[in-house]
């Protein structure tokens, strides 16, 4: 059963087989196979439940405030600011995400196997994973008729170039095109965790609590114990009275790459022998650009990212887009005032794609500062190659659009927003570009901050994603995986999940 605000009247006291906090890509899967193996599973996410037809309205505005965590203006701190969106609501950032669903790049498995340690986690048991989810989800590549004229545009510059370029496997069924995955979908076509996972969870029996925010593991004799947290408005955050205490054999922390490191840090760095809880932070970070077309775009419609161009993915640049409401597209354009208006008053000719980078020379961290209240600083300079990337991503998608007939296209670097001939593009092909010339960047896949590990002095978790230092305490989110997938990460995150689910089945069985 899923227990909303309205339905809680006093404290909550239970005890169940296994308590899990956190009902995104990390958390929801494994409720569902949990529950589906029999045992008693409680779920607990801090943001509210929405409905389809009544709150996945097409409004931007009331979506950001409602489904994202600080109104989706969460940013890094450092060189460039960077935006960081975080979903806050059941299904976590996957309610509020584009269904791009990828398979890690295999160069990073290696890359796991060798420098962390990671050899268990076998390329097979993870492709007969990803096979059992592309299924589960409905996974299939967007359609060219639904994805809009933008994604067609860019695609045909991308073959007149001879990139390697084509559309996108998404976990929608039946996808009309609304564009506005990120505000929820409002026809169910997105299998995100709140119309897959969690009502086969709660069909096993798992019980849900909505705004609910957990505060606290405990634990005794070095194993985790259970849960304490309160009920809160999900809106303004703020403590409704009513409080929860689980007991649980196994607990699992699944708030995300941002948000689970900072709880360990509030809970005095618990799980932190290490040192490494809220370090490691990669976030993928992405540059965009827009190009003025002749012809007629039709924005937003279509699907909002539906195609790639993954020529360059061996350098850690892949494009990928579609199409974004006007709220999304003014952050591009540069400017303000008269001249911004002007510019989008051309939004419906208007093209934008992105660009993102695999991030291996930049730094970041996740820390709690004192006196910030419930809010984790979130670290993040971007560093030599990077910088390099974005600048070779901006110019691939200004080549690009302009083989596919731009007239001009704007940029996010300082001094070249806009370029409209061969001699403007040598100038940025020329120029000596740093991170704080880079005016708009966004980020969409943080991970890193638990990383898992064979060694206990270098990483939170084990393979199983148990952690070294609290038995019977799992971290399984984004914020375990040891560096970016290469990709876009949701499917590796619930591949792990799943692949997670089975050792707790084995600690509890052996526990029986
Ligand atoms: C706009 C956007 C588009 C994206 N598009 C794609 C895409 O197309 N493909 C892709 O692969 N990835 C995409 N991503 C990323 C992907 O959605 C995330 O990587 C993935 O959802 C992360 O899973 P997670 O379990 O780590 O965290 P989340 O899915 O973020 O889930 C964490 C949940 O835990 C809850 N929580 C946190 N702390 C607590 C607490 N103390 N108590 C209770 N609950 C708590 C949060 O409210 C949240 O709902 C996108 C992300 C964004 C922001
Ligand atoms: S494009 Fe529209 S119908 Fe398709 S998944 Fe996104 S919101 Fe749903």
């Amino acid at each position: 059963m899923i227990f909303n605000l309205d339905d809680i009247k006093g404290d909550v006291k239970r005890s169940a087989d296994v308590v899990i906090i956190g009902s995104g890509a990390g958390g929801a899967p494994l409720a569902k196979e949990l529950s589906g193996e029999g045992y008693s599973v409680i779920l607990v996410e801090e943001g509210a439940k929405f409905d389809r037809e009544k709150d996945f309205n097409l409004n931007p505005t009331q979506s950001f405030m409602r489904m994202y965590r600080d109104a989706g203006q969460t940013l890094t701190l450092g060189v460039p600011f960077v935006l960081l969106p975080l979903g806050k609501t059941l299904g976590g950032t996957t309610t509020i995400n584009s269904g791009t669903a990828l398979r890690m790049l295999r160069p990073i498995l290696k890359k796991w196997h060798t420098f962390h340690g990671l050899s268990d986690i076998t390329e097979e048991e993870l492709n007969l994973l990803y096979a059992h989810l592309e299924e589960y989800l409905f996974v299939q590549r967007a359609d060219p008729e639904v994805a809009g004229p933008v994604a067609r545009t860019f695609l045909a510059g991308a073959q007149k170039l001879g990139l390697s370029s084509g559309w996108l496997p998404r976990n929608a069924k039946e996808c009309e095109g609304y564009g506005t995955c990120v505000f929820g979908c409002p026809s169910g076509a997105k299998q995100s965790m709140d119309v897959s996972f969690i009502p086969d969870a709660v069909k096993n029996g798992t019980d849900v609590y909505t705004c609910c925010r957990a505060a606290k593991i405990t634990t005794k004799g070095g194993k985790a114990t259970g849960m304490t947290g309160f009920f809160v408005d999900p809106f303004t955050g703020k403590k409704t009275g009513h409080k929860i205490e689980l007991e649980a054999r196994v607990v699992v922390l699944s708030g995300g790459a941002i948000y689970t490191p900072f709880f360990l840090l509030r809970q005095g760095g618990l799980a932190n022998s290490s040192g490494q809880v809220g370090r490691n932070l990669e976030i993928h970070p992405c540059v965009q650009v827009v190009s003025l077309m002749d012809e007629p775009m039709n924005p937003p419609k279509g699907i909002p990212q539906s195609s790639y161009v993954d020529e360059f993915k061996d350098e850690g640049v892949t494009l990928e887009g579609g199409t974004v409401p006007p709220e999304i597209h003014a952050l591009a354009l540069t400017g303000a005032g008269n001249k911004h208006a002007a510019l989008m008053s051309s939004y419906p000719n208007m093209g934008l794609f992105g660009a993102m980078i695999s991030d291996t020379d930049s730094w970041g961290r996740v820390v709690n500062l004192p006196r910030s209240g419930y809010s984790p600083t979130m670290l993040y300079m971007l560093k030599g190659e990077d910088v390099r990337k974005a600048k070779l991503s901006t110019l691939l998608m200004s080549e690009i659009w302009f083989a596919a007939g731009a007239r001009k296209v704007f940029t996010p670097f300082a001094g070249h927003y806009e370029i409209s001939s061969p001699r403007d593009m040598k100038a940025l092909e020329q120029s000596k570009v740093r991170a704080a010339d880079i005016y708009a960047m966004s980020a969409y896949h943080p991970v890193g901050t638990c990383r898992m590990g064979g060694d206990p002095e270098s990483s939170v978790v084990k393979h199983t994603c148990e952690t070294w230092d609290v038995e019977d305490l799992y971290i399984c989110d984004g914020s375990a995986l040891p560096t970016s997938a290469g990709v876009n990460p949701q499917l590796t995150i619930m591949a792990i999940s799943m692949r997670c689910a089975g050792f707790i089945d084995d600690r509890l069985s052996n526990k029986k």
